[in-house]
């Protein structure tokens, strides 16, 4: 247990924190220490910079201590405070909810560079929310845009609608309970999806960072990882309007898989790369008869 005194200044106790989460062998201690910090302490950087010699008190000792060893147990910082930001937008988290990654703004960059113009009235469907992040990214660049954020988790649903509502989207986004795109009724201009893709036998060997504290039923993509996309695959293409795509992101060993499964169901694919470098994202649109 990590014990830290009451009248422990904010820096003292930043600096406390840096060690006490360098010695547990966390390579981002310094970053993961500030925002720790910030959060046990409810203070911002600015608070820390201007009022650093200010006791942590005895509710902050207690709360960041209990911090501090959940961080060095390996909980995700993004868990221990319940939140994370994607494409510059704080979201909330829950335990039905994958922590925002950002080989997925490679999907919102991608969707954003299909050519649809930023003020039309474009529809939209997020398949597997989640935290609702791609749908709540894609609404706030495209303000007249309308979205349907669809999940099998009402915990997720939940999340997702309020982080609509906080990132200032909520009236333009609607989110209801479905197995992917079963019980859509199109036209949609764009459908995004970042499904569970990793194979179940994986899933075990993953980091305990992940493993122990994403949802499995966000990862889990059944025994060869391609499970949702086949029922993606199957359900989009009659969903979609004329001109318009389905845009999914994937793992960085499925490009192969993906080109299959998109030319079995009549549909263009085009591989787009993440940061670095692995394919990540399969436009798709169908393929127009000639
Ligand atoms: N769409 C959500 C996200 O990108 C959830 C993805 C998932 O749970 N597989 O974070």
């Amino acid at each position: 247990m990590i014990a830290l005194a009451p009248e422990t200044s904010r820096i003292a106790a930043r600096a406390r924190a840096v060690d006490v989460l360098a010695a547990g062998g966390i390579e981002t201690a310094a970053l993961d220490a500030r925002i720790l910090v910030e959060e046990a302490l409810g203070v911002t950087a600015t608070d820390l910079a201007l009022r650093g010699e200010a006791p942590i008190g005895p509710e902050g000792a207690a709360r960041l201590a209990a911090f501090l060893a959940r961080r060095a147990a390996g909980e995700p910082v993004a868990r221990i405070i319940g939140a994370w930001e994607f494409w510059g937008l704080p979201f909330a988290l829950s335990p039905e909810t994958l922590v925002p990654r950002p080989d997925t703004e490679t999907l919102v960059e991608t969707a954003l560079g299909l050519g649809l113009r930023r003020d039309g009235a474009h529809r939209l469907a997020d398949l597997g929310t989640g935290s609702g992040c791609i749908l709540v990214a894609l609404l706030s660049e495209w303000p007249r845009a309308e979205g349907l954020g669809l999940d099998r988790s009402p915990g997720a649903l939940r999340t997702a609608r309020a982080n609509a509502a906080r990132n200032g989207v909520g009236d333009r986004a609607a989110f209801a309970a479905g197995d992917w795109a079963a019980a859509l009724a199109g036209p949609f201009d764009l459908v995004v999806a970042n499904p569970p893709y990793i194979a179940s036998t994986i899933v075990d060997g993953l980091s305990g960072e992940v493993r122990d504290h994403d949802p499995r039923l966000a990862l889990d993509g059944g025994s060869d990882g391609l499970d949702a996309y086949r029922a993606i695959l199957a359900q989009v293409p009659p969903l979609l309007a004329p001109g318009g795509h389905l845009v999914v992101e994937i793992g960085y060993d499925q490009e192969a898989a993906l080109r299959g499964l998109a030319a079995a169901h009549g549909l263009m694919p085009e591989v787009r790369r993440d940061l670095a470098g692995h394919p990540r994202v399969v436009v798709m649109a169908p393929r127009i008869a000639t």
